[in-house]
């Protein structure tokens, strides 16, 4: 396998569900003592999450072009960036290297659509839920009508991911009202569920929800794992 680039840090406790499921991956494949080749780059999320707030995405996506180049430099065949929402500036990267970026979108379009499903709940970040390049993206091209929480609980989700979640603070409660707002999603038409922030699946899992839950840190950890072995193209 070529060595995966993994830009990580947000949040770090997203990374390493990446991290340990790469390495997961390679065992099942490749048996015996292997494990995945990766290099890392993990940011301090601080700053980044302060340039989110201040909406200052082209310094970011500068930033975040820039660890990318430094990991192709590194040595990596291609590119993941861990997490959804920044996937906002993923123009950016794609164009400052020259290996394949595995946009975490496509990857999770893609699996709905195998799994015939059409109108997809969507969990994640206020600016993954309410901004247009994660949704209009899932629409063009995989043809998916992705239906969002209301604007209360967008609120709620977003402040679990933030206050709690990216901190590595896993709460029952939150646990329960994260099984609420699915719930509503459903009622409303939802007929799957996409855990669009890398870290909702600290809380939700396909064994507590009411219909088929798409992961987007394992389905993005799997594509980048098949890339990396050759198995697959990236368009
Ligand atoms: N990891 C999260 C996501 O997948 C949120 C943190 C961030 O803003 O990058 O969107």
């Amino acid at each position: 396998m070529v060595p995966i680039g993994l830009i990580g840090g947000m949040s770090a406790a997203s990374t390493a569900l990446y991290y340990e499921r790469l390495n997961a991956l390679a065992r099942t494949r490749f048996g015996g003592l292997h494990s995945a080749e990766i290099v890392m780059w993990s940011v301090d999320f601080a700053p980044i999450a302060e340039l989110q707030t201040a909406g200052a995405w082209d310094i970011a996506g500068t930033r975040l072009a820039d660890t990318a180049r430094r990991l192709e430099g590194a040595g990596a065949g291609l590119i993941v960036l861990a997490t959804n929402t920044m996937h906002k500036v993923a123009a950016d990267i794609e164009a400052a290297v020259s290996v394949p970026f595995v946009h975490i979108a496509d990857a999770t379009g893609t699996a709905v659509r195998r799994a015939g499903l059409r109108r997809p709940g969507l969990m994640a970040t206020r600016f993954t839920m309410e901004e247009d390049f994660y949704i209009s993206r899932l629409a063009e091209r995989f043809g998916l009508e992705v239906i969002v929480p209301d604007a209360a609980d967008r609120a709620e989700t977003h402040r679990i991911i933030y206050d709690e979640l990216c901190r590595g603070d896993v709460r029952a409660q939150s646990r329960e009202t994260y099984r609420e707002i699915a719930e509503r999603l459903v009622a409303r038409g939802a007929d799957s569920l996409i855990l669009g922030c890398t870290e909702v699946g600290l809380l939700i899992d396909g064994a507590s929800a009411p219909v088929p839950v798409f992961d987007t840190t394992a389905i993005h950890a799997e594509q980048a794992f098949e890339i990396a072995c050759g198995a697959m193209a990236t368009a």
